[in-house]
This record gives structure tokens, C-alpha cells and sequence, in this order.
């Protein structure tokens, strides 16, 4: 896939060593438990699901629908220019040159991402760019939060410290409901939670590395746990394993 990778190094007081591995469905908070982490340590942030999302809206832009063959839907996403900043204060994606990170958060990519995401070529070229910024992050001497939906399983299984969210789907739906108010896009309750629970199904279900826990991840039900409680938890862990420093 053309497209340069883009990693900086961040502000912080302790640095983070390693990669932290962060997976779990929609809506478990994973996006602000990973950005405040990398922040509090001097850490890359990367969103491998605004990749995902970057992917899926090329391949609208190039016409093509949930009807389209995995190998149309291969060629437009594979090819598209895309590039990933990994600033955890301001983390950013670009397609064609252009910043989408509002746009990919629109229901039509929502709707046609988790097919997108199943086709294997498109796995394998994300994956991939994934392993280039995780390199790159970690070549430096820093540390990278990776939060996906196979980053534990499938993109860095040796992670030090992997973390897998949990949370009923009402909940998830409602924490989605705000966060799409916050960002001033109109959503209905039902219809977020018909969303999530038919992403559940299609990510878990998919042939090529499904949602799942790793069997070596900490495993955290955030239905009453706030975002802050989440990661003073992660934070002590860190600390305990050793990659503070
Ligand atoms: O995390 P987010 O909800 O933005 O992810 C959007 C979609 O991207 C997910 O529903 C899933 O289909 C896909 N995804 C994936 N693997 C990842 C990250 C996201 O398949 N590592």
C-alpha cells in the first residue's frame, strides 16, 4: 500500500519500553484507556480500527458497496494512500493526503467496515503497515499502544503486556451514543446498539483472525469501571511488569 508511516516521538514523564497490546469490541473504551496510557508514558498510539476505517472509506469513495467481490474490495483498499500519525495527543489518519478522522467515524463506513475488514488481502496489507509503525516506535527505544481487535492474537502475540475490554453491548451502545453526540453526529439508541451487536457478530465470527481474548490477556469488564479506574490499573501494571523506564 503506498503511503509513508509517520512516528514521532511524544511528551511524558516515564517512558513506556514494548508494545501494549490492546483489543476488545466497540465501545469498551478502548480509544481514551489507550491514549491517556501512551500519553502518561512517553508512548506512540496506534489505531489499527481507524485503518480499518480509512480502508472502508476508499472503497466507498471508489463506489463499491457491501455487493462488491473480496477481490474489487482487495484492490481499491489495498491501493488507497493512506497514512497513520501516532501522536496519542492528536492522533490523525490521511487518505490521499487528505485528514479523515471525522469522516471515518460516519455511519456509512461503520456499516461497511466489518466487511471490508473480513477480506484476507486487506488483513494482510494492514497488517503489515501495522508491523512497519509498530518497528518504527519501537526501534526508537519507546513504547507503542496498538489497540485493535487482534493485536494480542494476531499482530504482536509477544506483547509484554496485553489487555482485553469487555462490556455488555448496553452499555457499549450508550458509551457509543455519547461519544457520536460529543462529535455533534445524530444517532438513535436502538440503532447504535442494533450496530454494535451486529459488529460483535460479524468480528468474532470472521474466518480470518476473529475477536477474541488472548488466552495470555488481562481480561477487564468495564461495565462499572470508569475510564480513570481502567487505567490506574494499566498503569500500575506497567509498572509491575517492568516497561516503565
Ligand atoms: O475500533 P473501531 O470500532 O474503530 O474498528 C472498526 C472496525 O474495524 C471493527 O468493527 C472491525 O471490523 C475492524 N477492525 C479489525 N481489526 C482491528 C481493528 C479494527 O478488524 N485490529
Amino acid at each position: 500500500m503506498p503511503g509513508g508511516t509517520s512516528v514521532r516521538p511524544h511528551g511524558g514523564q516515564v517512558a513506556l519500553r514494548g508494545v501494549v497490546a490492546m483489543d476488545g469490541p466497540s465501545g469498551t473504551g478502548k480509544s481514551t484507556v489507550s491514549r491517556r496510557l501512551a500519553q502518561a508514558f512517553t508512548a506512540a498510539y496506534l489505531d489499527t480500527g481507524a485503518m480499518y476505517r480509512a480502508a472502508t472509506l476508499a472503497a466507498l469513495r471508489a463506489g463499491l458497496t457491501d455487493l462488491a467481490s473480496d477481490a474489487e474490495i482487495a484492490r481499491v483498499a489495498t491501493g488507497a494512500c493512506m497514512k497513520s500519525g501516532t501522536d496519542p495527543a492528536a492522533p490523525t489518519i490521511t487518505l490521499d493526503g487528505e485528514d479523515v478522522s471525522a469522516e471515518i467515524r460516519g455511519p456509512e463506513v461503520t456499516a461497511f467496515v466489518s466487511a471490508v475488514s473480513a477480506v484476507p488481502q486487506v488483513r494482510t496489507e494492514l497488517v503489515a503497515r501495522q508491523h512497519g509503525l509498530i518497528a518504527a516506535a519501537v526501534e526508537q527505544g519507546g513504547g507503542i499502544v496498538v489497540e485493535g481487535r487482534d493485536i494480542g492474537t494476531v499482530v504482536v502475540p509477544d506483547a509484554p503486556l496485553k489487555v482485553y475490554l469487555t462490556a455488555s453491548p448496553e452499555v457499549r451502545a450508550a458509551r457509543r451514543g455519547r461519544q457520536d453526540a460529543k462529535a455533534g453526529r445524530q444517532t438513535d439508541l436502538h440503532v447504535t446498539l442494533a450496530d454494535v451487536e451486529r459488529r460483535d457478530r460479524l468480528d468474532s465470527s470472521r474466518r480470518i483472525s476473529p475477536l477474541y481474548a488472548a488466552a495470555d490477556a488481562l481480561v477487564l469488564d468495564t461495565d462499572r469501571l470508569s475510564a480513570d479506574a481502567v487505567l490506574d490499573r494499566l498503569r500500575a501494571l506497567v509498572v509491575e511488569r517492568g516497561l516503565d523506564g
